[in-house]
């Protein structure tokens, strides 16, 4: 069945090798493996939980921890929640995640309420925002930092386990050595304060690895968090395959309902298109024009290139997708599939859309 998610197991689990080779070996660091992009895959989970160079599966939803945590346990290995908790999910978080992300008192003081009703000790990393303005404690308050850490350090079914930083999501702010080593200066603040050593300080996502290879990533920071990179093979900073990884792990095919000769230019008077935005044409005369049975509600039709280099992505409605075929050195028919090698919002998406198979190679 078509549209379909090809996942290579084997291509994932040498991406695997591969950035740890960079995060770990070279870079000093532990290493979080993130899930949340194929929906906490289970068979993907599998893999990771069993990889014996993954210390955490790390995740944004507490319901994707929730279908992995016995994986997690069978492998050894701990799992985080990488968005602060809902005040709405307490409880699953105690019970399913040994580590989560926080920034805000009240959710920290709910999680020892609930964990000392489960009898756990739940681990939690302070978060500190260096300017991308997501979440995190802003780090010019330094006074607030350190008054929370001493307050969580003081809770019995809390364990402060770290510190850790996001960049390069909201406000796409690039991890250098100068910002990230001042998580690194408030971490030995609140070390010295607390007269305790932290088990993590979190570096950041797959924009964050490029830093081992320039040696610039601080040597107090010991964890990074990584999906795209081994998804994609991407360093997400500046774009840059990352060595000993493969692009191709993941790969779309979708199959072809229609393939006709029209002109490239509509004709008519011309409105806003399917998703309320006016289109933009090029005239390319009258050329073969393939409809594939997959849409905007399946895939990015921006994150989606065909591996036939001579086929080019025209335009998307929700449920179909447009491709120029006229300079294809293949013929293409009805029936035909094409396939492409992808983005990262349009593997979210593909994973995402009950409409699309998984195919495991
Ligand atoms: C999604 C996410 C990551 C992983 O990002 P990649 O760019 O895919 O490596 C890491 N940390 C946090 C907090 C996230 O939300």
């Amino acid at each position: 069945m078509y549209p379909k998610l090809i996942i290579d197991m084997k291509k994932l689990y040498s991406n695997i090798d591969a950035v740890a080779e960079i995060a770990k070996t070279r870079g000093g660091c532990d290493m979080m493996i993130v899930t949340k992009c194929l929906c906490a895959d289970r068979k993907v989970a599998e893999m990771i939980a069993s990889h014996p160079r993954v210390d955490y599966l790390a995740d944004s939803r507490i319901s994707n921890i929730k279908k992995y945590q016995d994986l997690v346990r069978a492998g050894g290995k701990q799992s985080v929640l990488m968005r602060l908790p809902q005040m709405s999910e307490i409880a699953d978080v105690v019970e399913y995640a040994d580590i989560s992300f926080n920034s805000e008192m009240v959710t920290i003081e709910a999680l020892q309420e609930e964990a000392a009703r489960q009898g756990k000790i739940h681990k939690v990393v302070l978060m500190v925002d260096l300017g991308d303005l997501r979440e995190g404690i802003f780090f010019e308050n330094e006074e607030e930092i350190l008054e929370t850490a001493a307050k969580v350090h003081a809770m019995p079914n809390i364990e402060l386990f770290g510190m850790g930083t996001n960049l390069t999501c909201y406000g796409a702010i690039i991890p250098k050595n100068d910002n990230l080593s001042v998580l690194c200066a408030i971490a030995e603040k609140v070390e010295q304060k607390l007269g305790i050593t932290l088990k993590m300080v979190s570096g950041g996502n797959s924009s964050s690895i490029y830093l081992v290879d320039k040696g610039e990533l601080p040597d107090k920071i010991s964890n990074l968090r990584l999906g795209e990179a081994f998804l994609l093979g991407n360093d997400t900073a500046y774009g840059e395959d990352l060595p000993g990884t493969v692009g191709d792990a993941l790969l779309c095919e979708a199959q072809i309902v229609e393939l006709k000769t029209k002109p490239s230019l509509p004709i008519g008077e011309v409105g806003v298109d399917a998703f309320g935005q006016k289109p933009y044409y090029e005239d390319r005369g009258r050329i073969k024009r393939a409809i594939l049975a997959i849409g905007q509600q399946d895939t990015d039709r921006d994150g989606m290139h065909p591996m036939d280099e001579k086929v080019d992505v025209l335009g998307a409605s929700s449920d179909h997708l447009i491709l120029d075929v006229t300079k294809s050195d293949r013929e293409y028919k009805v029936g035909d599939t094409v396939r492409f090698t992808l983005d990262y919002g349009a593997v979210l998406r593909l994973a995402t859309s009950e409409y699309v198979e998984r195919e495991y190679i």
